[in-house]
């Protein structure tokens, strides 16, 4: 188990608990080593160098020593200024594409920019949330500036062509950036073959603090700053850097590169398990949203039939089970997601639609008691 969490969680792709490693490798920086990495004096200076130590060890992680991270408040913030700080630059064309099952984070960005004038195109997918490729030749033209699809979606799992889709956009001289944030916790990424120009990163989903995040940028000519107010990260986004933070972030992209294969194969051995489990149960009144030949391992989505999610989450909760409906951000909300919309979950279950997503500490015995718990309140709702 890592940091002490519950060991009935099942939301590992909302939030992961801080690694005790990770929190090790941060503590001096908020005590002796509290200085402002900004400071010329050795202390500032040193953490200066730490910082450039974890951006080191987050190129590492995407297996480049090209272009340029910058350091973000998270997932979020890299999405907004991707998106945004390349419209900026970026003058002469007059449309965004974006896939339709985005983070909102992208979503939103790209919306945001109708406001200057911008046209947003919403790229289809298919019954798994594949990119429609028809749909996609035709809606990315030479009017394009920007096309944005995510790496791995936060909801279903499903893994994305990036080179492909890269290839495409380029060729028709758009930039393309990926929302690698649920990607990063399973995928070997190669930030130079991948074909990207702008690679969205956070720290909470790889066993590090919440609010850091980083965005890989393959030439920073395209891109503007959003945030005005410093030289921090060579002027890409002014503020008092988060020291302990982005250390923590880089010690924990160093230890995901040293574990990413054991973890990955351990949560595909535990989705397994459980889909197993609710398929021999309730084969005929389940769905399984996830394409599992092509998704993340820590990823499960199932729509039961004729019940409401929201309930399960409830009776589940009570027995100290948590569990997702979609994404964290969505989660307050009882109607079925974008993502599930998109990719057309038929009406009997897509209100049913629960997002199960494992991690570092879940047993096989935690798995089996999450089982029979879904099993046994799907039962008691049907009834
Ligand atoms: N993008 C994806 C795909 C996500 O799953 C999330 C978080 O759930 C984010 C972006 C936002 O990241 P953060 O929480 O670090 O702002």
């Amino acid at each position: 188990m890592r940091g002490g969490v519950a060991v009935k969680y099942f939301d590992f792709a909302a939030t992961t608990p801080v690694d005790p490693r990770v929190f090790e490798a941060m503590k001096p920086y908020f005590e002796e080593s509290f200085f402002n990495a900004s400071g010329l004096y050795s202390g500032g200076r040193k953490n200066a160098s730490a910082i450039e130590g974890s951006r080191k060890k987050i190129k590492d992680a995407l297996h480049t020593d090209a272009g340029r991270i910058i350091f973000t408040s998270g997932g979020t913030e890299s999405d907004n200024l991707a998106i945004m700080g390349s419209a900026l630059k970026i003058g002469g064309r007059k449309a965004i594409a974006v896939s339709a099952i985005e983070h909102h984070a992208v979503l939103e960005s790209a919306e945001a920019l109708k406001a200057f004038g911008m046209e947003l195109r919403i790229l289809p997918v298919d019954s798994k949330g594949l990119i429609d490729m028809d749909a996609y030749r035709e809606l990315v033209d030479e009017e394009v500036f920007l096309v944005s699809v995510m790496m791995a979606n936060n909801e279903l799992g499903i893994i994305q062509d990036i080179p492909s889709l890269a290839s495409y956009a380029h060729s028709k001289g758009a930039l393309f950036h990926t929302d690698a944030v649920q990607a990063f916790p399973a995928v070997r990424i190669e930030a130079d073959s991948l074909g990207a120009d702008m690679i969205s990163l956070s720290s909470h989903k790889i066993y590090g603090p919440k609010g850091c995040g980083a965005l890989w940028v393959k030439d920073d000519a395209i891109l503007r700053p959003m945030m005005h107010g410093g030289q921090q990260e060579d002027g890409y986004r002014g503020g008092t850097e988060n020291v302990p933070a982005i250390v923590g972030f880089g010690k924990a992209a160093e230890l995901l590169e040293e574990e990413r294969e054991k973890r990955a194969a351990e949560n595909e051995e535990n989705r397994r398990l459980l889909l197993g489990m609710l398929l021999d149960a309730e084969k005929d009144d389940i769905l399984v949203d996830t394409d599992m030949e092509r998704s993340v391992p820590g990823i499960l989505n199932v729509a039961f039939k004729d019940v409401e999610a929201e309930g399960m989450l409830f009776f589940l909760n009570r027995e100290g089970i948590s569990v997702s409906m979609g994404s964290a951000c969505n989660s307050k909300s009882v109607e079925p997601s974008h993502v599930i919309r998109a990719v057309g979950v038929p009406e009997d279950y897509a209100r049913g639609c629960i997002r199960l997503s494992f991690g570092c500490g879940n047993t096989k015995e935690d798995i089996e008691e999450l089982g029979n718990a879904l099993i046994r309140i799907y039962r008691q709702m049907r009834r």
